[in-house]
C-alpha cells in the first residue's frame, strides 16, 4: 500500500513532503492536525504527508519521496524541536528541512499542556490557522 501513495505522490516537479512531530501533547496534536489540513485539504498538489516514525524507524517506503524532495517541510509543535531532531539523526537530509514552530503561530494560554485542556473546537482553530499559514508560505 505505502508502494502505491508514493507512486500517486511521486510527481514533477516533486512534492513537498510535510511531517508533523506527532507529539502526544496539546502542541504536538495541533501540529498533527495542522499538517493533516495542509497537506489534505489545502495544498493536495504541491505537498505529501509523510509518516514521521515510519521515517524515524527506517524501511519506510514513504523515505523516498524525501529523497527525491528539494525540500521538506517539518511541522513541530513546540521550541523543542524534537521530531527534526529525530529525523535528522536518521536520515541525512539537513538542508532539506525547514522548521516550522506551530505554537508561534497561534495565541493560546502558554500553560496549557495536555489534549484534554482544550475544547476540541479551539484545537482545530487553532490547527486551521496554523494549516492557513503553512499552505500560504508554500
Ligand atoms: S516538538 Fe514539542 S510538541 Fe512536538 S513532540 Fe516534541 S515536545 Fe512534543
Amino acid at each position: 500500500m505505502a508502494k502505491g501513495y508514493v507512486k500517486k505522490h511521486s510527481t514533477t516537479p516533486p512534492k513537498i513532503p510535510v511531517i508533523a512531530c506527532e507529539g502526544s501533547c496539546l502542541r504536538g496534536e495541533i501540529a498533527r492536525q495542522a499538517v493533516n489540513i495542509a497537506t489534505y485539504k489545502l495544498s493536495p498538489r504541491k505537498t505529501v504527508r509523510i509518516c514521521f516514525q515510519g521515517i524515524v524507524g527506517g524501511g519506510c517506503e514513504e523515505a523516498v519521496l524525501i529523497e527525491r524532495a528539494e525540500k521538506v517541510l517539518f511541522v513541530e509543535g513546540c521550541a523543542l524541536k524534537c521530531g527534526s531532531r529525530l529525523v535528522r539523526g536518521a536520515m541525512e537530509i539537513n538542508a532539506k528541512i525547514d522548521v516550522v514552530v506551530a505554537d508561534q503561530l497561534y495565541d493560546f494560554n502558554r500553560n496549557l499542556f495536555g489534549i484534554d485542556e482544550m475544547p476540541e473546537e479551539e484545537i482545530k482553530a487553532h490547527a486551521d490557522k496554523v494549516a492557513n499559514k503553512l499552505a500560504e508560505d508554500l
